[in-house]
This record gives C-alpha cells, structure tokens and sequence, in this order.
C-alpha cells in the first residue's frame, strides 16, 4: 500500500516539476539518536525515490535553542522549501514545544503545530499527523468501514493518540481513549471492533484481550533487548483471532513515512496554486 501511494505521489511530483515547481523538505535531527537516526534516513531515501529535493541539517546534541529558531526562521524563508521536519525526540534543553511552534504552519508536514492541531480537531485541515493518517488510509484500502464501529485507541500521545482518535471520530466511529491510568484495559479492548494501539509497551496486547474478527493496528515499535523490533500487540495470539492485523516491522511504520511524502506534496500543491491566485 505504501508503495502504491508513493507511485502516484512520484506521478504527481513529476507534473508539478514540469509546471515549475519543484518540491522540497528540510529534515532536521540533533544529536546522534540511532533511532532518529534510522527515522531521517528512511525518510531521506523516500524523497529521492519520489523525485523530492530533501536536505538535512544534522546539528550537535548541545545545540542552543536559540540556534534550532534562527535555523526554522531561515528555513521558513525559503520558497524552495515546502516542508521542514523536526525529528522528534529533541535533547533536553530544547522545547518541542517551543521548536514546533516555531516552524510556518503552512511547512508543518509533520501536522504538529497547534494552528494544524486545530484544524484536524474542526475537520478542515491541509495536512494529517503521518501516523494516523496512515492508519486511516490502512483502514481504507482495505475496505474497512469505520462508521458505527466500536473504536478503541490505546495511547493518548499528541502525535498519535489523540489525533488518531480524531481522524476515527471524523469517520463516525465510536471512540474510547484508554491511557495508563484505564482500569480494566481487557475489558475495553475486549470491545473493539477496530483496535488501534499506541502505547510503546512490547507485546502488551495478547489475543485474550481482542474480540474474534477485530481490526487490530498496531503502531507501537518497541526495541527489544535482543535488538529484534516488536509491536504493543502479540502478533501470533492476536493473529488468531483477528480478521486482519497489522505487522511490526512493515505495517505502519511504511505508511507513516508514505504520509509525509504526500502532505510534502501537498504542501508543494498549495504553494503551486497559491503562487497562481488559485485558492
Ligand atoms: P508516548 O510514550 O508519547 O505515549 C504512550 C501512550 O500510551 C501514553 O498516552 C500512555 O498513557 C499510554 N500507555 C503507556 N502504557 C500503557 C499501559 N500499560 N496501558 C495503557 N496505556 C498505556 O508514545 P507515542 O504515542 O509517541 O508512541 C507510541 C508507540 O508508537 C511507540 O512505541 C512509538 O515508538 C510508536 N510510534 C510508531 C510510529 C510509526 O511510524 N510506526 C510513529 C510514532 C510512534 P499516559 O498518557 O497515561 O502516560
């Protein structure tokens, strides 16, 4: 599926460069997180595949913040740029908060800053988080109807969570966020015809706690101390009892990464047609 879309979105970035517009994404990562690390090559290596100019600016782990603002500031200014990523998580003495307020929300690819925060809570928005919105083009593609279905979210991030219990609620599910104060998680779970879990915690839904025939997306990517990568759900004993389940390595960490190509896209698109008068 993420492949698919990354070969219409390459289709369409060859039409916009054959307009005059080219398109571009500035990655910027501080410090030497391998997993960040992992993150912005992958995301790198999808820009060239599509035809996107990407350029990184890797910074030093003692970075002021100071020097993280006047980098946005510049980046913000650049008409050849139509997105800037900040690879999250930043070192300490840095505020995401602060950095993520800073970058054009018209650039936010990454669908953090509160004006696109906003607008995903009033359903009238330009780009979606990249991982939520992968999870919905999952369920999509797949043929899955969201309306009327029980939809329960574990995890309540800013970046996943709640947004994803947004985009579920815009789709007329019905929706339970569940966090690590829930009581009785089973019991909820239990219920889900869709089960979207988001909560960093290896393996931590077993096939007793999902009904026969569920959904179950698993976002989670958790490093194990054999360095094996594993989802928040137990692929084996939720397989068994699902009707479809996705995989970890290779199911949502692909569509995230496809996800931010297109609002890269998008973002290129609106630039495009607002350069022409066109709203
Ligand atoms: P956070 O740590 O920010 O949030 C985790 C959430 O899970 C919190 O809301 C927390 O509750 C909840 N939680 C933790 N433990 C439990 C528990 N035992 N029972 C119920 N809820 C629990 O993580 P993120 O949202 O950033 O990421 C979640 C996972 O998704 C991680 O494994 C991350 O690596 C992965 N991820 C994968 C991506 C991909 O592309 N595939 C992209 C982004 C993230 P509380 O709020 O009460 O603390």
């Amino acid at each position: 599926m993420s492949q698919r879309i990354k070969n219409a979105l390459k289709n369409e970035v060859a039409q916009l460069k054959e307009n005059g517009k080219s398109v571009g994404l500035a990655v910027v990562i501080v410090g030497d997180d391998p997993a960040s690390r992992v993150y912005v090559n992958a995301k790198k290596k999808a820009c060239e595949e599509i035809g996107i100019y990407s350029e990184e600016h890797a910074l030093p782990g003692d970075t002021a913040e100071e020097t993280l603002w006047d980098l946005i500031a510049r980046l913000n200014g650049r008409a050849d740029l139509d997105g800037i990523l900040v690879q999250l998580p930043l070192p300490k003495q840095i505020s995401e908060e602060a950095v993520i307020n800073a970058i054009a929300p018209s650039k936010d690819v990454d669908a953090f800053h509160p004006v696109n925060v906003g607008k995903i809570m009033t359903g009238n928005f330009d780009f979606l988080p990249c991982t939520p919105a992968g999870v919905m083009a999952l369920i999509a593609e797949s043929g899955i109807e969201v309306e009327g279905k029980e939809c329960v979210v574990v995890g309540r991030s800013n970046i996943v969570g709640k947004p994803m219990s947004m985009l579920l609620l815009h789709r007329h599910g019905t929706v339970t966020i569940c966090h690590s104060r829930t009581r009785n998680l089973a019991e909820v779970t239990r219920r889900a015809d869709i089960l979207v879990v988001a909560a960093g915690r290896p393996e931590m839904i077993t096939g007793d706690m999902i009904k026969d025939g569920a959904v179950v997306i698993d976002v989670g990517m958790n490093r194990l101390e054999d360095k094996k990568l594993a989802g928040d759900a137990h692929f084996e004993s939720c397989a068994r009892k699902a009707a479809a389940i996705t995989p970890v390595p290779g199911g949502v960490g692909p569509m995230t990464i496809a996800m931010l190509m297109k609002n890269t896209v998008t973002s290129a698109t609106l630039a495009y047609n607002a350069a022409r008068g066109e709203v």
